[in-house]
């Protein structure tokens, strides 16, 4: 696996086929993305409040937002979901465009 943040001439959003049906199961669905796999779920309302690492502002309870945890972590999928975090939609979408 590659280190570091090279950049990546790949899209950022390239078109999933199976995107709508993994959707209609519940909002989970798999991004590639330049930094990596990733699982993407959205969640609908929280019940505490999070820190968004994307603009560290808080995710209010009750806010539609994202959870998204690496699928290829380097310590395996466990420790992947372990590091999840609560991202605002938003953020998540732009994250890559920040570096
Ligand atoms: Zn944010």
């Amino acid at each position: 696996m590659p280190s570091g943040r090279r950049s990546s001439r790949r899209p950022w959003a390239q078109a999933h086929p199976e995107l709508d049906a993994e959707r209609a199961r519940g909002g989970r669905r798999s991004e590639s993305a330049g930094d990596g796999e990733w699982t993407v779920q959205t969640v609908r309302s929280a019940d505490k409040v999070y820190t968004c690492p994307g603009c560290r502002q808080d995710v209010t309870p009750g806010t539609t937002h994202v959870v998204a945890w690496a699928t290829d972590d380097l310590l395996g999928a466990e420790a992947g979901l372990a590091g999840r975090r609560h991202w605002h939609s938003s953020c998540w979408a732009h994250r890559g465009r920040r570096r």
